[in-house]
């Protein structure tokens, strides 16, 4: 082992070698070679590793960077979905659960994760442009460890004769809570990745596309193309359909043979119905799923095989494996699924026929049946496979997944808008890379057994809203761990907050009392008038979280906005059962405000100016708020 410390002009740089490596019985011809580099003025510091491997055998995991012996801190979050979070989660391992991770991609949106309390945390990311497939860890490394440790683990997959190099990675040991991790992690991802072109009826949607199904998952019809239609002409324009069920032969069935129902009038009906919707102000997207091929179908029979996953790591999620072969069964109502042999095959992204085949339905979906939109099940949501096919294209197992769904949401996207400028994307789960395609994300099921790391893990989507503003996402009300948002009147006023569009506001909840159903309505016209009358803010602005806000009583829920045009908005939400005289105080300079001139602090659902006095770049806002009520506070140089 060598090693060698260098000053830089801005920095230090430490580099460490091993010529080979001992191991428990012999000593391997692995030559590895480490540096840690660290600038002045910053708690960042940047970490790559490259490993030469003389051995005749490959190289599959690195754990790297490996940060144990960590001191206690109170919480973690883990970019699973839109964001987790365990409280004490050192106190949390156990024999049983002796360590959290998750994957990226996948069930990981974002490839860093945060260790922190009130005033400090530990800040840990790969900024991987190739999006590998990797694993972030949180927990005790070994049996008989106590101590918490931090890592990622990599599948650099390097054969003899070859050198491995991993990405940058990142270690921040930072005053300040988890938001540090945030605005680090956003200014890189910014750095490479463009912004979405987000289609306007997204971008100022209140509510998400909502099912309207045509077959079931027995193969049952359930409406008709043309009652469906109807059914979506009956809802509010703001509040777009999406058909479930419209194609071959039923939802969970014959993926993908994404073609009009033959005994439901086949392309002219299904085209009619799309055309009255139109003609009707109202919008109307597309289910598809980008995972799966059912076995039962011509596709798979001719090339499914070809493209499926070849998986030799069984015990992840629910797959059954046939012949190495990945395959799922999602719909134990389905004839074809009963025999329990794995319905659909999972198809690798990687797959340039895969690639082809969903292009061509996608743009045959928009280009000649008319959608608006079109939505992708599974692209970013349950979990990423290692595909140890050699003829998909990939060169390692590691690279099949992620490079596969961004070139595949890629093409996807470069066709739809030839078709259509105006047309949308949006797919299951999230990933920040996949954002650039696609108009939004369904953020889904963290909470969801098989999705969760831990019994006690909950939602935390901050996580996602504060570090990527600009990426769009919607959600089922009953998605997350705080409590209030589960109210079967009042709950969608979380999404209110947080600045996640609607979806299923639209829907009755299941055993909702008429009383109740009446209220919901009145809440989510509220919020749509309000998110629209502050569209600056919700719409076109940032979610800041709580960066310079302070509020009185504390457990009022409220989330701070900068605006695009320059103003800062405070949505709140009073879900206790009383009214409340609320205090907003808001730190100016903290949200780079510029204080000139006079302030116009005024309410957005009244319009009227509220009472407030500003001290030090800090102004105090009072707000009355009834019992379960919300209102956005504005702050703009008055004109
Ligand atoms: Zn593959």
């Amino acid at each position: 082992m060598g090693w060698r410390s260098q000053r830089l002009d801005d920095g230090l740089r430490l580099e460490v070698s091993y010529d080979s490596i001992q191991m428990e019985k012999r000593r391997i011809k692995v030559a590895l070679r480490y540096s840690i580099q660290l600038a002045n003025d910053s708690e960042a510091t940047s970490w790559e590793m490259s490993v030469d491997n003389h051995e005749p055998g490959t190289i599959r995991e690195v754990h790297f960077p490996f940060l144990s012996g960590l001191v206690k801190l109170d919480n973690l979050i883990m970019p699973n979905h839109s964001g987790q979070l365990l409280r004490n989660p050192g106190e949390k391992m156990s024999d049983e659960i002796p360590n959290v991770h998750v994957e990226y991609p996948a069930r990981a949106s974002m490839q860093w994760f945060e260790y922190f309390s009130s005033r400090a945390g530990l800040y840990l990311a790969a900024y991987d442009q190739d999006l590998n497939y990797k694993q972030l860890f949180f927990g005790r490394a070994a049996a008989g460890m106590k101590d918490a440790s931090m890592w990622i683990v990599q599948y650099p997959f390097a054969v003899t004769s070859t050198t491995w190099r991993s990405p940058e990675l990142v270690v921040g040991i930072h005053a300040g809570d988890w938001h540090w991790g945030g605005d680090e992690y956003r200014r890189w991802l910014r750095s490479w990745v463009p912004p979405s072109q987000v289609s306007k009826y997204v971008r100022e949607m209140t509510d998400s596309d909502t099912d309207v199904f045509i077959k079931d998952v027995d193969e049952s019809l359930v409406h008709n193309y043309s009652d469906a239609a109807r059914m979506a002409l009956e809802r509010p324009l703001h509040c777009g359909t999406m058909f479930v069920g419209w194609h071959y032969n039923g939802h969970d069935t014959y993926y993908p043979e994404y073609v009009p129902i033959p005994d439901l009038g086949g392309k002219d009906a299904l085209t009619s119905a799309i055309d009255a919707i139109h003609t009707g102000g109202s919008h109307v997207s597309a289910y598809t799923n980008v995972r799966l091929n059912a076995i039962a179908t011509k596709t798979y029979k001719d090339s499914g095989s070809a493209w499926a996953v070849l998986n030799r790591t069984p015990g992840t999620g629910v797959p059954s494996l046939s012949g190495g072969e990945l395959r799922e069964d999602w719909n134990p109502k389905w004839t074809p699924a009963r025999r329990g042999e794995g319905s659909h095959a999972v198809m690798c992204p990687s797959a340039k026929g895969w690639q082809d085949h969903m292009v061509a339905e996608v743009s045959r979906i928009v280009g000649e049946y008319h959608f608006d939109g079109v939505f992708l099940d599974q692209a970013g949501s349950f979990y990423s496979e290692l595909c140890w096919n050699k003829n998909h294209g990939h060169s390692n197992p590691a690279n099949a997944w992620g490079p596969g769904y961004v070139a595949m949401l890629r093409r996807i996207r470069e066709a739809t808008r030839a078709l259509n400028p105006d047309s949308y994307l949006w797919i299951e789960g999230m990933n920040d890379v996949y954002g650039q395609f696609i108009d939004y994300h369904l953020d889904k099921n963290q909470v969801w057994e098989p999705m969760r790391t831990h019994p006690e893990a909950e939602t935390f989507a901050e996580m996602w809203r504060y570090s990527l503003p600009d990426q769009i996402i919607v959600d089922d009300p009953k998605s997350y761990s705080y409590l209030p948002s589960k109210d079967p009147a009042y709950g969608d006023s979380y999404f209110f907050v947080m600045g996640i569009r609607g979806y299923g506001m639209l829907n009755e909840l299941a055993g909702s009392s008429p009383e109740q159903k009446q209220i919901r309505r009145a809440v989510t016209d509220k919020i749509r008038r309000l998110w629209t009358a502050g569209s600056d803010y919700f719409f076109y602005g940032e979610f800041r979280d709580t960066t310079g806000l302070r509020v009185s009583p504390p457990e009022l829920f409220a989330k701070v906005y900068r605006g695009a045009n320059g103003g800062i908005a405070v949505a709140a939400w009073n879900a206790a059962s009383r009214p409340t005289q609320a205090v907003v105080a808001i730190n100016l300079r903290r949200l780079e405000f510029s204080e000139t001139g006079d302030l116009s602090v005024t309410s957005l659902d009244t319009r009227q100016p509220l009472p407030y006095r500003i001290d030090r770049g800090v102004v105090q806002v009072k707000l009355r708020l009834e019992r379960h009520d919300i209102d956005v506070v504005e702050i703009r140089t008055a004109k």
